[in-house]
C-alpha cells in the first residue's frame, strides 16, 4: 500500500487510514474502500483501488478555494505593483484595483 498517496482526512485532518478490499458487490465483485482510522469517515465502495484513491483525494471545495486564493493574490499583487509604481502603467486607481479584488473574492460582478 506504500505506493498510495492519500490526502489528509477532510474532516479531522488525520493521515492515518485503512483500505478495505473485499467482496461487496451484488455480482460478487470485490471492491475497495478507504476509511479514516481516527474519525471513521469513509469513502464509497469502488471496483478499483485507483477509483477509491482518486475519489478520496478529490476535494472540489479546496480546489475552488485555492483558485480563489490565487486570484486574490494576483489582484493584490496588482494593487501592490500599482502603489509601488505610481507613475503608472495604467490609469486605474487603487480603489478600482481593490474593487476588482473584492469582486473576484465575492463573485459579484458589476
Ligand atoms: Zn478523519
Amino acid at each position: 500500500m506504500s505506493d498510495i498517496e492519500l490526502k489528509r482526512c477532510p474532516f479531522c485532518g488525520c493521515e492515518s487510514w485503512e483500505m478495505t478490499h473485499k467482496k461487496v458487490f451484488p455480482d460478487g465483485a470485490w471492491g475497495y474502500k478507504i476509511r479514516c482510522e481516527k474519525c471513521g469517515s469513509q469513502g464509497c465502495w469502488w471496483h478499483t483501488k485507483k477509483e477509491a484513491v482518486d475519489t478520496w483525494n478529490t476535494r472540489p471545495e479546496v480546489d475552488r478555494l485555492e483558485a480563489l486564493n490565487a486570484e486574490l493574490v494576483s489582484a493584490l499583487g496588482d494593487v501592490a505593483n500599482y502603489t509601488k509604481n505610481k507613475t503608472g502603467r495604467t490609469n486605474k486607481t487603487i480603489y478600482e484595483y481593490a474593487q476588482e479584488a473584492l469582486e473576484k473574492a465575492t463573485g459579484d460582478e458589476k
